[in-house]
C-alpha cells in the first residue's frame, strides 16, 4: 500500500514547489482503503489544511487510477506518540549526538511517524531568504541542525524584532525534528520557562522540571533577555546550561542584543552565553527585502507585479515581520475592494491605511466572510447575543479590523453595533494571544487571511 502512496507523492512532487512537497506531502503516510474511502495520515492541523485547499483533488485523481471504486479521501491528523516516562529517556553521558539520522524515505512507511506540533512547519530553512543581514546566523542555524551539539554550542542569535530569529531557530526544530525523529527537542520561550520554574516550585515539581530541561538533547530558549531580574530562573538556567554543555547536548538561543548587554544578568552567566558562537541579524537590505516579498507572495499565491515589490521594499524600511504585514494588508484591501494591484493603487493604500484604516466598505465584507467562514450570518456577529459560538467569531472579526485593516478601537466598536472601545481591545488581544497557542485559532486565522485576499 505504501507503494502506491509512494507513486502518487512521486506525480505530485512534479507540480508543487520544492518547500511545499517537503513541508506538506513529504510527511504523510497512507493509513489505508475501506469501500471507497481512502484515509491519509498527516502530521498537524496546518498540513491538512493546506493539502486540503492545494492538492486534495490531484491526490484523488491519482488515487483513483489505484482504486476505481473510490469516492473519497481523508485526511487525518495523526495523534502524537504517547510520551515516554522520563526514566526511558537516553541517560545524560550517552552520547545520544551519534544517533544514525533517518535517511529521507524513499518509500513511506506505513506506520505512523511521530508527530510534530511543536514547531510551526512553515518556518523551514528553505522558506527563509538569506541575504548579507543574516547570512551567518543562518549558516550556523543550519550547521546546528546538521550536526547538534557538534559544532557551535551555545548558538547564540540576536537581533532586533521581527527579523527573524524565531523562524530559524524553529527551522533548527524542523531540521533535527526530521533527520532525528526520537531527539528529545525542548522548544521554549523565556517566558515559558519563567512561569514553568515558578509553577515547579509552587507545585513542588522541583524535579519533574528538571528532568523536562536538563533531559533535552536540544534546548532551544527563544527571547533569552527575559531573564533579566528573574535571579532564581537564572540560577536555574545556569545550571541546566552546565549540565547540558558538558554533555555536549545543543543549546541555542535568541535575544533582542549581545550577551555583553544583558547587565541585568550575572556575569557568570553572560561569559558562558558567549562560549560558542555569537551571531547577529540585522535589517535587510532593499535587496532582500524585494526578495522577501516575492517568497512571501509565493507562498501566499498572490501575484504582485515587480513595481509594486519594489514600492512596498523602498516603503516598509523596519522589519520583516512590518514587511509581511503592508504585502497583506494591500492585497487584502485589493481584494475587498475588487482592485487590481497596480503602484499606484499600492501607494494609495498603504499611506490609507497606515494613516486613518480601512473605510467601513471593507470592513462589511470582513464581517461577510468571517461569518460565511464559521457558517453563522453577519447579523450574529453585529448582535450582542453572548454565546461562545458566535463570540468567538466577533473576536475573530475585531482582530482582522485592527490588525490587517489598521482600523481604530472606538471604530471598530461602532462598526460592531456600538460596543465600548475596551471590549474590542479585549478581543483582539484574545485572539492574538490564542493565535500563538492554539493551532486551530492559528489556522482558521491564516484561513480566512486566505479568504479576505481572495
Ligand atoms: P523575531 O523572532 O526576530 O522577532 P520572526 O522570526 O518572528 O522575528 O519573524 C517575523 C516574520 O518575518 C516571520 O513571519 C518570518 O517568517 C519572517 N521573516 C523574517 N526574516 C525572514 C527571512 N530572511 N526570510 C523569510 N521570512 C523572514
Ligand atoms: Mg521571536
Amino acid at each position: 500500500m505504501s507503494l502506491i502512496w509512494s507513486e502518487v507523492l512521486a506525480t505530485l512532487e512534479k507540480s508543487i514547489s520544492r518547500p511545499n512537497f517537503s513541508t506538506w506531502l513529504k510527511p504523510t503516510t497512507f493509513i489505508g482503503e475501506q469501500s471507497g474511502l481512502v484515509k491519509i495520515g498527516v502530521a498537524n492541523p496546518y498540513a491538512k489544511d493546506w493539502i486540503e485547499k492545494n492538492c486534495l483533488d490531484e491526490i484523488k485523481k491519482n488515487l483513483q487510477g489505484h482504486f476505481p471504486n473510490l469516492e473519497s479521501v481523508a485526511l487525518v491528523v495523526v495523534a502524537k506518540e504517547a510520551k515516554k516516562p522520563l526514566d526511558d529517556l537516553p541517560l545524560l553521558h550517552e552520547n545520544s549526538v551519534n544517533e544514525e539520522p533517518v535517511s529521507s524515505p524513499g518509500v513511506i512507511a506505513e506506520t505512523e511517524e511521530p508527530v510534530n506540533r511543536e514547531f510551526n512547519p512553515i518556518y523551514t530553512f528553505d522558506s527563509f531568504i538569506v541575504g548579507n543581514n543574516n547570512r551567518l546566523a543562518f549558516a550556523a542555524c543550519q550547521a546546528v541542525a546538521e550536526k547538534p551539539g557538534q559544532t557551535y554550542n551555545p548558538l547564540f542569535i540576536y537581533g532586533g524584532v521581527g527579523l527573524g530569529k524565531t523562524h530559524l531557530m524553529q527551522a533548527i526544530g524542523n531540521g533535527v525534528r526530521g533527520r532525528w525523529p526520537k531527539k528529545n527537542i525542548v522548544y521554549t520561550s523565556c517566558e515559558a520557562f519563567t512561569t514553568d520554574f515558578v509553577t515547579a516550585i509552587q507545585e513542588k515539581r522541583i524535579n519533574e522540571f528538571k528532568n523536562k530541561y536538563r533531559k533535552a538533547d536540544v534546548l532551544l530558549i527563544d527571547d533569552i533577555q527575559f531573564l533579566a531580574n528573574k535571579e532564581g530562573t537564572q540560577e536555574e538556567f545556569f545550571h541546566t546550561f552546565n549540565i547540558l554543555h558538558q554533555a555536549n547536548r545543543q543549546i541555542v538561543l535568541t535575544s533582542d542584543r549581545v550577551p555583553k548587554e544583558m547587565t541585568e544578568l550575572e556575569d557568570r552567566l553572560i561569559s558562558r552565553l558567549g562560549w560558542g558562537l555569537i551571531a547577529d541579524i540585522q535589517t535587510p537590505n532593499f535587496e532582500t527585502r524585494a526578495a522577501i516579498l516575492q517568497e512571501k507572495a509565493k507562498e501566499k499565491g498572490l501575484d504582485i507585479p515587480e513595481e509594486v515589490i519594489n514600492y512596498i521594499a523602498t516603503t516598509v524600511t523596519s522589519n520583516v515581520r512590518e514587511l509581511e504585514g503592508s504585502l497583506i494588508k494591500l492585497a487584502t484591501m485589493a481584494a475587498l475592494e475588487s482592485a487590481p494591484i497596480t503602484k499606484d493603487y499600492a501607494v494609495k493604500t498603504l499611506k490609507d491605511i497606515l494613516r486613518s484604516g480601512a473605510p467601513n466598505i471593507s470592513s462589511r465584507k470582513v464581517v461577510q466572510i468571517v461569518a460565511e467562514y464559521f457558517s453563522i450570518e453577519p447579523s450574529d456577529i453585529l448582535g450582542s447575543r453572548r454565546v461562545k459560538e458566535l463570540v468567538y467569531p466577533r473576536h475573530v472579526v475585531m482582530y482582522f479590523l485592527r490588525e490587517t485593516l489598521n482600523q481604530s478601537y472606538p471604530q471598530i466598536g461602532e462598526m460592531l453595533g456600538g460596543k465600548d472601545h475596551t471590549t474590542v481591545i479585549y478581543g483582539v488581544n484574545k485572539i492574538i494571544t490564542k493565535k500563538k497557542n492554539d493551532p486551530a485559532v492559528e489556522s482558521d486565522i491564516r484561513n480566512i487571511q486566505e479568504k479576505l485576499i481572495g
